[in-house]
């Protein structure tokens, strides 16, 4: 009878802690779970990124909240510092992004190769304690109390093209002998939509820009001008085109050569463009022509800025870096968009528009060149 009480009561003491042992596994799996669809929903929103601000957005986005980190910070390797450039071009704002880092060599990561007694392999994360020292580049703005780190590489065929750096104020988060399975795994999502992201964008610019001169093409001055007139019926601003062509190219090219040519080329492209405001357009259109979009610019406004530019190529002679001086000048033709023709194709106001200030550039030509004409 006592026996019996006994092993019963220890029955009911068992089935409580296999109970409470139960719960506390389920909880578990629903974290995991939890967590795994977090982690799956994140690699779904990187995968699917279009553009390089809305990847390196939803790192530092989503990242932090789902691994439950204090900061997370990218280093990307850029040598020729052209991902800068051509991301800056497109209008990225790196002021948005603190916690992007550009870094001009995969050694300034101080990563080393992993080595076995058989080969030596791509770098493995690191993993520990924070050292202000040691680790202040990988986190320029560091969260108070940061404990420890991971500074995980990403790799792309064995190429490093930066490093994915993850932070926690609790010093057990990262340490040295944890294992990093999952985190490389993380950085090989990250890094193939880095690299696609990045040469996706590499070619956005490419399609649209003028590999002489560094500006705008004429693909990309066609589609903005039909977006601009978009914009300006809808908000009620003038638009203004310049067409300026270098007057008697063909005798500067004689005369310097056409590399001399090329350089002339690439001047004119710097003055106009110093004369201009941030939100208009330069654009080659081939040979010595260059076409501006002004935007809300009406027709004085945009004679003014077209005399300062015909001033600023014809005041100042050319040095070539042979040291051999040229005498360049341009004509420009300007036209004004300033009734929206509002009941007209944007794509035929937009040929209209081009075309009235090539046919007043024209008329320049025939004043004498060296002089501005707005279309009547
Ligand atoms: P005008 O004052 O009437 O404009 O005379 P022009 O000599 O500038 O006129 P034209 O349009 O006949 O000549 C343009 C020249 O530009 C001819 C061509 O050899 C030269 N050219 C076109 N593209 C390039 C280029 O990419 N580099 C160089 N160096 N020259 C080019
Ligand atoms: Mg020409
Ligand atoms: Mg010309």
């Amino acid at each position: 009878m006592h026996d019996s009480g006994a092993s019963s009561r220890d029955l009911i003491v068992e089935n409580e802690s296999l109970r409470s042992r139960m719960t506390y596994l389920l909880e578990q799996a629903e974290r995991n779970h939890e967590i795994m669809c977090r982690h799956q929903a994140f690699d779904l929103e990187i995968v699917g990124s279009d553009s390089f601000p809305n990847l390196i957005g939803t790192i530092f986005r989503s990242l932090p909240a789902i691994c439950e980190l204090d900061i997370v910070t990218l280093s990307l390797v850029d040598e020729e510092s052209d991902i800068h450039t051509v991301m800056h071009k497109l209008g990225v704002n790196f002021g948005d992004f603190p916690n992007l880092l550009f870094v001009e060599t995969d050694t300034d990561l101080g990563f080393v190769p992993s080595r076995n007694e058989l080969f030596t392999g791509p770098p493995k994360p690191m993993l520990g304690p924070y050292h202000t020292a040691a680790h202040q580049a990988f986190f320029p703005n560091p969260p108070a109390g940061l404990q420890s780190i991971a500074l995980v590489p990403l790799l792309r065929n064995k190429r490093l093209i930066g490093s994915l750096n993850l932070g926690s104020v609790d010093a057990n988060r990262f340490t040295p002998g944890m294992g990093t399975d999952f985190v490389e795994h993380m950085a090989s999502i990250i890094a193939i939509c880095l690299e696609n992201v990045i040469s996706n964008e590499m070619l956005k610019y490419i399609g649209l820009t003028d590999s002489l001169t560094g500006v705008y093409n004429r693909r990309y001055i066609d589609r903005r001008l039909l977006e601009e007139i978009g914009r300006a019926r809808r908000q009620a601003y003038r638009i203004s085109c310049m067409y300026i062509d270098i007057d008697h190219f063909k005798h500067v090219n004689d005369s310097v050569g056409h590399q001399g040519g090329d350089e002339v080329l690439r001047e004119v492209a710097i003055r106009i463009k110093a004369e201009l405001r941030l939100s208009d357009a330069l654009g080659r259109f081939g040979g010595e022509e260059f076409v501006v979009l002004l935007i809300d610019a009406d027709a004085d406004s945009a004679a003014m800025v077209a005399q300062r530019i015909r001033a600023s190529v014809s005041g100042t002679i050319f040095t070539l870096s042979n040291g051999v001086e040229v005498p360049v000048s341009v004509s420009i033709g300007v036209a004004t968009l300033d009734d929206f023709e509002r009941d007209h194709a944007i794509e035929g106001v937009a040929q209209a528009l081009v075309a009235h200030a090539d046919s007043a550039l024209y008329k320049a030509k025939d004043a004498g060149r060296n002089c501005v004409v707005s279309f009547e």
